[in-house]
């Protein structure tokens, strides 16, 4: 018997192309997602969720399973100097952090439940606007849409040869998982709260910065930040002499990190002239790389992911012409998120973040955006 339902296949199984998977599959969708790598994984790092990625997990069922290892600390603290700048509770926004492996898995359970096929080793090379899909393998699908969600280097995006502006900066960051080790740390300054996210910046005589996220009660997150010209301060394995020397509170943890070999990222922004071809939509990194200044690059990438899914079905729905509802969900949804790419990139720009008190005003749109909302233009426009 063949498969009557409208059809959606999906390059990349990250955040973007799982939540998107789900999403249209609870709505009645036949999906596949092709993921290049053998394995559905992530790296080894943390990340840190807002109020705009966490409702669309309560949408697609995989809150429950989120929040089992997962945590929001008692406040954002910012040192310049290890002296405390600001210690920011956040009061009213939903906010939560936790590893990428657990979102990740998160993800995977609830495409997997919802009747998604995944299929591994599955590499995409492009898109044409009619919907069709093509793989490495020689072989072609055709679909109602198709989604690019790839990556930064999009095989889909490049394919459709929809331009776009690649912004480098001069900062990167090299990440880590390691235990907690909170008896230790307090033992080294017990004043304290080893359960806040503590961003500890150093910019004079030297930029050096480590943000220091609890992503659950055994594991920490820590991402150490310097520019990509300081060959000392971005080499990896990190030099723990170094680090430890400007950061003594931290020595038990960067201990950790020094025998993990990291990988360190330079921050860089694209923008795309467009997000839409024809029956091609692309989300999630593959549209919109941002510096990671308000972690919302993976946010973003899930409430665009939702936004889709609910445009695509509700214009197939009313018998309306998917390519114009495409490019009609790009024109709403589109100012959020290069509002948070703005951002990302001026605090990247200027490291203004090191004064602290930062989430106010537009800092903390994005993070306070409801995409699943109906009203939500209406509510965002007053
Ligand atoms: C240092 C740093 C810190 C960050 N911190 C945060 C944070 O705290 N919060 C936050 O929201 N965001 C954060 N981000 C951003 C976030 O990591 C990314 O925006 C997010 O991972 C993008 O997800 P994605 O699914 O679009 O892309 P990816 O995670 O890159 O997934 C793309 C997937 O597609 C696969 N793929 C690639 N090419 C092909 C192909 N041709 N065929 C099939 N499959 C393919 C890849 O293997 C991969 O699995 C951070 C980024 C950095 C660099």
């Amino acid at each position: 018997m063949t498969d009557s339902r409208r059809r959606a296949e999906i390059s990349g199984g990250g955040f973007a192309g799982l939540t998107a998977a789900s999403a249209l599959a609870q709505m009645g969708w036949s999906v596949r997602v092709h993921e290049r790598a053998a394995e559905l994984r992530a790296e080894g790092a943390g990340i840190v969720l807002w109020n705009n990625s966490l409702q669309v997990l309560d949408k697609i069922g995989a809150t429950p399973d989120l929040q089992a290892r997962s945590m929001t600390p008692p406040a954002y603290e910012t040192r310049m100097n290890n002296v405390i700048q600001s210690q920011e509770t956040l009061d009213g926004i939903r906010w939560r952090t936790m590893t990428r492996p657990h979102l990740h898995d998160t993800l995977l359970t609830a495409a997997r439940e919802s009747g998604v096929e995944i299929i591994a080793n599955s590499e995409v090379t492009g898109a044409t606007p009619d919907g069709t899909v093509t793989f490495a393998d020689g072989s072609s699908a055709e679909a109602d849409l198709v989604i690019g969600a790839d990556g930064v280097s999009s095989a889909v995006r490049d394919s459709l040869g929809i331009p776009m502006k690649r912004e480098r900066s001069r900062d990167g960051i090299t990440r880590f998982l390691v235990p907690r080790r909170k008896a230790e740390l307090q033992a080294l300054e017990p004043d304290t709260e080893w359960d806040n996210v503590i961003d500890f910046w150093n910019l004079d005589p030297r930029v050096l910065r480590v943000l220091y996220t609890p992503a659950n009660d055994e594991e920490l997150y820590i991402a150490l930040m310097s520019p990509s010209a300081d060959a000392d301060g971005s080499r990896v394995p990190i030099d723990l002499e170094l680090w430890t020397s400007v950061f003594p509170q931290l020595a038990p943890v960067l201990q950790d990190a020094a025998g993990i070999q990291g990988r360190y990222y330079g921050y860089q922004t694209t923008r795309l002239e467009h997000w839409t071809d024809g029956h091609v939509a692309v989300i999630g990194d593959s549209a919109h790389a941002m510096c990671p200044a308000l972690a919302q690059g993976a946010g973003t990438a899930m409430q665009n992911a939702w936004t889709l899914a609910v445009a695509a079905t509700a214009a197939l729905d009313a018998g309306e012409d998917l390519p114009a509802a495409l490019r009609e969900w790009e024109r709403l949804e589109r100012p959020y998120t290069d509002l948070a790419q703005d951002k990302s990139q001026w605090y990247a720009d200027t490291r203004e973040m090191a004064k602290g008190n930062q989430f106010t005003g537009d800092s903390v749109q994005t993070a306070l955006y409801n995409p699943t909302d109906p009203n939500r233009h209406e509510v965002h426009a007053a």
